[in-house]
């Protein structure tokens, strides 16, 4: 076991604050990282206010951090995936049983057994597992994922969640080449939404409450925008999508979205906001319209989206920022006022 700096949150409404939590030895199939980049997502929002406590309670003191780049340290005398010196990344899940179906079939994050990077139980040291905002992590070499040498480190970090939530649904759904694709709500996840839908040929609309974000969504790779405050701008869109993709993490109303749908299309629901959403029956019924969830992804499709992402240049649009900075970075991003992912520098950690 040894020592790491680390910031923590020692109860829903307190701010993080800066702490010392213990990691264990690598154990033979381990790597040791040390993090040099991680991204803040909202989930690292909700889980630290314990917005999601009906479905996983947070327990405190939490470490949160799920979007994580660094460089191997250490590895266990049976690994065999990396040596001292590499880049490696660790996305929301550091083991699973491996046994499962689910396993089997390489969509670990359905695993009855698997383990979040934080807020999980940890079977090494007791307790619960503690997450990226801190110096170092230790993972089975199984949950380790390769980042392509072409990609800038700060913005590769954001792939390991709102990358892959958002590139596992679009394959899924079959997105391709003009195909007509929504992205709802242009944050973290949104941003690379549209990101991965115009690298895979769709012609992407983006809806968002911000209108000083229209600019960078064409940048980003929409080919068109609308103010989603606007509902008559919205139902212009009525009946022409194939596939939308929500990622707001607030509560809204999804049942203008669906509208949007042609026959058979789907909109997958990604964000997780707190309270239920009301749906509307007709909605789904008249067009034999699908309604969907999806989380996160498996790690061989993690590391496939990563190395789509290597060989299109694909990275997060960052704002890098020390980790003294993170209790600002909250609030900003709860005014969806982030462009497009807080990446926090974890060198900033050592002058703590
Ligand atoms: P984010 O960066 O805060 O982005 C959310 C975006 O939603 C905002 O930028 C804003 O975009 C829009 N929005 C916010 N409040 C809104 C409201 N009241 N009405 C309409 N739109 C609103 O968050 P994120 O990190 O992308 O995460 C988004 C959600 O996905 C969170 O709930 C998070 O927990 C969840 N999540 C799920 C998974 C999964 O596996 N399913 C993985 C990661 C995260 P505009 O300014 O463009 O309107
Ligand atoms: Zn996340």
């Amino acid at each position: 076991m040894y020592k790491v700096k680390a910031y923590s949150a020692a109860s829903a409404t307190s701010p993080l604050a800066s702490t010392t939590i213990a990691r264990r030895d690598p154990t033979e199939h381990d790597v040791q990282i040390e993090i040099l980049f991680c991204g803040i997502c909202h989930s690292d929002v909700h889980h630290v206010r314990d917005e999601w406590h009906d479905r996983m309670p947070t327990v405190y003191a939490c470490v949160p951090g799920h979007e994580i780049v660094g460089r191997v340290t250490r590895v266990g005398s049976a690994v065999t995936k990396y040596k001292l010196g590499d880049l490696a990344a660790v996305g929301c899940l550091v083991d699973s049983d491996g046994t499962c179906p689910e396993c089997q079939a390489g969509v670990e994050q359905f695993c009855p057994n698997r383990i979040l990077t934080f807020n999980s139980p940890d079977k090494h040291l007791g307790g619960i597992t503690y997450g990226g905002y801190s110096d170092s992590v230790v993972v089975d070499e199984r949950f380790a994922l390769r980042v392509p040498s072409n990609l800038d480190l700060a913005g590769a970090a954001p792939l390991l969640c709102a990358g892959i939530t958002t590139y596992s649904p679009m394959r899924r759904w079959r997105v391709t080449k003009d195909k007509k694709v929504g992205v709802v709500g242009l944050g973290g996840l949104g941003h690379m939404g549209v990101k991965f839908a115009h690298a895979l040929g769709a012609h992407v609309v983006v809806f968002t409450t911000s209108p000083n974000k229209k600019e960078d969504a064409l940048r980003l790779g929409a080919n068109e925008v609308v103010v989603s405050r606007n509902a008559g701008e919205i139902h212009k869109h009525a009946c022409t999508f194939d596939f939308i993709l929500d990622t707001v993490s607030a509560d809204h109303d999804i049942n203008g979205y669906i509208q949007l749908l042609r026959r058979d299309g789907n909109i997958t629901l990604v964000g997780a906001p707190a309270k239920p959403f009301a749906v509307a029956a007709f909605g789904l019924l008249f067009g034999c319209r699908n309604l969907s969830g999806s989380l996160i992804g498996g790690i061989p499709e993690t590391q496939e989206m990563l190395d789509f992402c290597g060989a299109h240049n694909i990275t997060a649009d960052v704002e890098v920022i020390p980790i003294q900075k993170v209790n600002e970075a909250y609030e900003r991003l709860l005014k969806a006022d982030v462009k497009y992912r807080f990446s926090i520098d974890m060198a900033s950690l050592k002058s703590d």
